[in-house]
Parts: structure tokens; C-alpha cells; sequence
């Protein structure tokens, strides 16, 4: 075993004092890649020579005292980032040949610190779906089962992590991408408040719910690269100008008199054992490290999956008008008319799942529909919010489950949209409130598959969130568990 098994907060100190350097670690990343991607296929690219010089860089800058959090640590970046002169694909045929002239706001923070970009990460195409199936470039396995889907849409970015092909990584979360395939490859993913993390430079989704955020082996290293890619940035208008705490500082182990609400709507009949018994056991560990488990509740749960399936599809139906064959990507030959033209282009260059959500999406905002459906799923969306303002009066955190049951098979839920999407249910509400949540490991199920904790807060409270998870975390060991791939 090498290096590349590590977390970001024990390699700044071997780096540091030059017990090792940033060209044997990238090696290492690389080899382990080279081993394991052939089964696994978390990289839809790699970018081998350029992580190789931008290692070599790394080991300069730490020679000269230039030192910042990320300096030469190997990052895998989901294939949605824009990244100057390298593919950009979206995991769509509709972007197999799109490079772009830029790097997102992201992807310049992290190199701007040093990190060290090692490929891009397979994913649901144009981030739409819940288990990496949807990719034009193959599904990505589960490590700890490769029978097994990793979740997603940011399928590729969990896997990588859990199965050591990188240090830590980013994602993108529009409904649960960040957090779902976190707790299915037994890691830590955090989605932060909307607003807190530029999103320039990301193909858009559904923009009134797209985040980006961190994906990492422990909650140390969440509040690392969640520090280096907060902030505001004058580039994304929906980007907020608030303070950035120190987040680390924050991750003091102490939640005595920490107040978590335990929402009844998550806690259902019929409800996966394993996942059951799990998340009860861990509210029990944060009791016993003093918190105080509060029953609330909120009522409008129910709607969230139904609201977010309306209003995630509108808003993609509108994104996605722009790749039409002209401006982005691939481009339909043989065709005079300019009309066919785009028909035909959208027609080869999206898949199955993209063509159902922008049908879905534009019925729901035509003429006619758009009161019933569309103009219906805000004024839900808006009960959905009050029912978390109303129970953050009576508590700091919530805590729930982060999905209903462990990783499924390949295949299994592919041929059945509603059923993938109605295992989004405890993750969407937390992105059309617009609140901070993460996911960590807290159990394995009787198959040895990994089961997660989501814990959300309030608006920009991402301190607390990643405190109270880094005191749950510490008491436990289940983070520090591998598979075997
Ligand atoms: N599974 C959800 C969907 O398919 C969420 C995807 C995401 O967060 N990007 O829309």
C-alpha cells in the first residue's frame, strides 16, 4: 500500500516535512488508478503528465515555504467542471469533444492552492440521475461491491475517494449528488448552503438547486476543501459576499448541549434494517457525547419528491436549450436545414434520462401547464422551506438517514425512473431549502455495504454541521474501514 490510502490532513504534515514529496504521492495516486479504473471506471480522463508537472511544481512551492492547505494533494474533479484545455464531457456524447477556453471558479481555487488535478470523474449524464448508469462513457462500480452501483450523479468522484484513486474530490449536488454516492462508498460528502460556493464554470443543471462541494475520506478534510472553495465571486451572481469562518477551527469535538432534531417523517415503516438500525445507534452516539435529541417535524416531506422532479426538469429544460449543435459539442452531419440540424444533434448527442427530463421539464413550463405544475411545485417548494425554518426555532442540527436503503445493483432501478427517483427522498429537501448538509459514515448492512448520516443546518452554518459530524465521526470508526477492491 502507498500513499495514496491517506487523507489530506496527514499528508500536509509527511509533505510538509519533506518526509515525502508530491511526485511520489501523485505516482502512487496514478498507480493506483492504473490498477483498480479498469474495473471500477471512476475517470472518464486522466491527466497523468499534466498531474506529474503540476506535482513537480507543488514540491517547489513547498521547498519555498509557499505552503497552502491543498498543496500537492492529488484531486479527481467530476467531469461537470469546465477545466481549461482539458475534456469536459458531462458523461454526454452531446460534450465528448467539448474543451474549454476556462477553468471554473473551483477547479482555479484548487490550483490556485497547489492541488494537484489527477483526471475527471465519471458521472450521471449532465448530473441526471442517482447511480452513475446514465453515463455515455460506461456505469461506474461500487468499490465495496462492483456489482453494485457507487450512487450519484457524482458517482465517480465517491468511488475514486473510497477506493483510494485520489486524496479527496469535488462534486456537484443539485438533489443528493454529493451526499447519496458519499453514503453508498462509505465517505464523507458535504453539499454547502446555496450561495456559499461559486458555481461558475459548472455546466448548469437545475440552477436554483446546483452546488458544488467537497467529497473526502474524512469530515477533517471536508472542512479543508470546503475552506478553500467557499467564498464569494463576483463571476456567479448567486454567489453570497459572507464571511468565510475557519473551518477546521471549528472541529472541536464538543456538542455537549448540541440540540438535534430528529424529523418523524424520516423515520418510516418499511424502512431498509440495516439502514434503521444504524442511524438510530448513531443518534444514540451523539447523545452520549451530549447532545440533545429533540423530536420535530417536518410535515410538507412527502411533496419534496414530487416538487423537485417539476421544478429540477424545468429549469434543465432551459439550461440544456443551448446545446443545439452551434455553439457546444457534437454537431449532427449531413444536414442543410438549421432546424433538422438541431433536432437531429439533440437527438444523438443527449441519452435516454436527459431526453425524458427535458420533456418533462418543458411540459411543465408550457403555456397552459405551467400553473398547474410548475407555478404549484414553488408554492410547495416555499412550505417546504417554512417547515425547516419553523423546526431550526426548536433545534441546531438534523439528523436523518442520508438514503433509504445501501448501495443497489447495476441495472436494478434503471429501467424504472420513478423508483431511482423516489430514492432521492431524504436528500432533495435540504437542496430546495437551500440549507448546508452532509453525509458520513455510520454502519455497514449485513452484506457489508455502507450506510450514511446526514446532518443538516442552518443557512451558512456550515461549522456546526461539520462540528457536530467531526465529534460523531472522532467517536467512531467506521470512516477509517476500507474495501477490499
Ligand atoms: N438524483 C437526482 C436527480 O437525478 C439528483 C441529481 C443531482 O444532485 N445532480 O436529479
Amino acid at each position: 500500500m502507498g500513499l495514496e490510502n491517506l487523507t489530506i490532513h496527514e499528508l500536509r504534515s509527511k509533505l510538509d516535512s519533506k518526509e515525502v514529496s508530491s511526485v511520489e504521492l501523485t505516482r502512487d495516486v496514478l498507480n493506483r488508478i492504473k490498477v483498480t479504473d479498469g474495473e471500477i471506471n471512476s475517470f472518464v480522463s486522466l491527466t497523468a503528465d499534466e498531474a506529474m508537472l503540476a506535482a513537480e511544481a507543488a514540491d517547489k512551492r513547498i521547498a519555498s515555504g509557499d505552503i497552502a492547505p491543498l498543496t500537492g494533494i492529488p484531486i479527481a474533479v467530476k467531469d461537470i467542471f469546465c477545466t481549461k484545455g482539458l475534456l469536459t464531457t458531462c458523461s454526454s456524447k452531446m460534450l465528448s469533444n467539448f474543451i474549454p477556453p476556462y477553468d471554473a471558479t473551483s477547479v482555479a481555487k484548487i490550483k490556485e492552492e497547489g492541488a494537484v488535478i489527477v483526471g475527471k470523474t465519471n458521472m450521471d449524464e449532465f448530473a441526471m440521475g442517482s447511480s452513475t448508469e446514465t453515463s455515455f462513457y460506461g456505469p461506474t462500480k461500487n468499490p465495496w461491491d462492483t456489482s453494485r452501483i457507487p450512487g450519484g450523479s457524482s458517482g465517480g468522484s465517491a468511488s475514486s475517494v473510497a477506493a483510494d484513486q485520489c486524496i479527496a474530490s469535488l462534486g456537484t449536488d443539485t438533489g443528493g449528488s454529493i451526499r447519496q454516492p458519499a453514503a453508498l462508498c462509505g465517505m464523507v460528502g458535504m453539499k454547502p448552503t446555496y450561495g456559499r460556493v461559486s458555481r461558475y464554470g459548472v455546466v448548469a443543471f437545475a440552477s436554483s438547486l446546483d452546488q458544488v462541494g467537497p467529497m473526502t475520506k474524512d469530515v477533517e478534510d471536508a472542512a479543508i476543501l470546503l475552506g478553500a472553495l467557499s467564498g464569494h465571486d463576483p463571476l456567479d451572481s448567486t454567489s453570497i459576499n459572507c464571511e468565510v469562518p475557519d473551518y477546521r477551527e471549528m472541529l472541536t469535538g464538543d456538542i455537549k448541549g448540541l440540540k438535534i432534531g430528529i424529523p418523524k417523517e424520516y423515520f418510516i415503516d418499511g424502512m431498509d434494517e440495516d439502514v434503521s438500525r444504524s442511524v438510530t445507534k448513531s443518534i444514540e452516539d451523539m447523545a452520549a457525547l451530549g447532545a440533545e435529541v429533540v423530536d420535530i417535524s417536518l410535515p410538507h416531506t412527502e411533496y419534496a419528491v414530487a416538487v423537485y422532479y417539476i421544478i429540477a426538469p424545468a429549469e434543465a429544460s432551459s439550461n440544456l436549450a443551448r446545446f443545439d449543435g452551434v455553439k457546444y459539442g457534437h454537431r449532427a452531419e449531413g444536414l442543410t436545414e438549421l432546424i433538422e440540424m438541431y433536432k437531429k444533434t439533440r437527438a444523438q448527442g443527449f441519452g435516454d434520462e436527459v431526453k425524458r427530463r427535458i420533456m418533462l421539464g418543458t411540459y411543465a413550463l408550457s403555456s397552459g401547464y405551467y400553473d398547474a405544475y410548475y407555478l404549484k411545485a414553488q408554492k410547495v417548494r416555499s412550505l417546504i422551506s417554512d417547515d425547516f425554518k419553523k423546526a431550526f426555532e426548536r433545534c441546531d442540527i438534523i439528523v436523518t438517514p442520508t438514503v433509504p436503503s445501501p448501495a443497489f445493483k447495476i441495472g436494478e432501478k434503471s429501467a424504472d425512473p420513478l423508483q431511482m427517483y423516489l430514492s432521492d427522498i431524504f436528500t432533495i429537501s435540504c437542496n430546495l431549502a437551500g440549507l448546508p448538509g452532509i453525509s458520513v459514515p455510520c454502519g455497514f448492512s449485513e452484506g457489508g455495504l455502507p450506510i450514511g448520516l446526514q446532518i443538516l443546518g442552518k443557512h451558512f452554518e456550515e461549522g456546526t454541521v461539520l462540528k457536530a459530524a467531526h465529534a460523531y465521526e472522532q467517536a467512531t470508526d467506521w470512516h477509517k474501514r476500507k474495501p477490499k477492491f
